[in-house]
């Protein structure tokens, strides 16, 4: 894999959806250690930095997959980079793929329990073969949280999906994967179950193809101009930092 790019305050790993599917069989094929597959995007710049746990389990993290247009532009402007967009619900349909091929066990943690409950059903007819050997909503009592974990391990699924929101389910990661004792690989899906039992829409292919997810994603659910109105600052921030640079090389010259 080539080199993780730093994107102002975070890291990116320059790879396609190819490369990212390639690491997944690796860490499942190689792996004796939970591998952690994380999403960066604009907003973790600002969230990523301010905590110590966060920054640790994001810095650490075996995959940080470019989730969104923000961060691919930021790569191209910063390092003439040219990645595309590998999202999380993709990579996480590749991985069903590959779980239902090769006979690895899943489970899946995270949403409110009916939207999880949907989501299971979907994906176990959607990629035949696919065995989601153990679930759970996301809203289990910290005082739960030892009986989970047991479940996860008896479930001999060797991947978890945590839809748990970042960055609540990067934290999670870092408290509770000493205790996973048969987890290869761990993808953070955010929302992605609400997506999959069809209660949030993706944006149209269209949409898609002219990186406008995000801004289907904000029209669709206008509560979440408070995560986008970062989005602006990021711009203006990564082309502050390139004019800098390059202001710093022509003085070298
Ligand atoms: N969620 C959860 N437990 C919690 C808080 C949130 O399982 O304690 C779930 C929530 O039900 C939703 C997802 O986490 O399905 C958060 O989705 P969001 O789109 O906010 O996450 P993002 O992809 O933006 O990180």
């Amino acid at each position: 894999m080539h080199k993780r790019l730093k994107i102002l305050d975070i890291w990116v790993d320059p790879v396609n959806r190819r490369d990212a599917v390639k690491k997944v069989e690796e860490f499942l094929k190689w792996g004796k250690r939970p591998y952690s597959i994380f999403a960066a995007n604009p907003e973790k710049n600002f969230t990523v930095p301010k905590d110590p746990l966060l920054y640790n389990v994001f810095k650490n993290a075996d995959l940080l997959i470019p989730d969104g247009i923000g961060i691919v532009m930021a790569a191209r402007i910063l390092y003439g980079a040219k990645l595309s967009r590998v999202p999380g619900v993709e990579l996480m349909e590749n991985i069903c793929e590959l779980a239902a091929k090769k006979g690895k066990k899943v489970f899946i943690y995270g949403a409110g329990e009916e939207v999880n409950k949907s989501a299971v059903e979907k994906l176990v007819i959607r990629y035949p073969g696919l065995n989601i050997s153990g679930r759970s909503n996301g809203y289990v009592d910290e005082k739960e949280m030892g009986d989970l974990v047991n479940r996860i391990n008896e479930s001999q699924a060797e991947i978890l999906f945590l839809a748990l929101g970042s960055p609540k389910q990067e934290k999670w990661f870092e408290t509770y994967k000493n205790f996973l004792t048969n987890i290869k690989i761990c993808q953070g899906i955010g929302g992605t179950l609400d997506t999959i039992a069809g209660n949030v829409k993706r944006a149209p292919e269209s949409w898609r193809q002219c990186s406008a997810e995000w801004l289907y994603r904000l029209i669709s659910e206008p509560k979440r101009i408070k995560r986008q109105k970062m989005l602006p600052v990021f711009a203006a921030l990564v082309l502050i930092h390139k004019l800098k640079s390059s202001l710093k090389t022509q003085e070298k010259r």
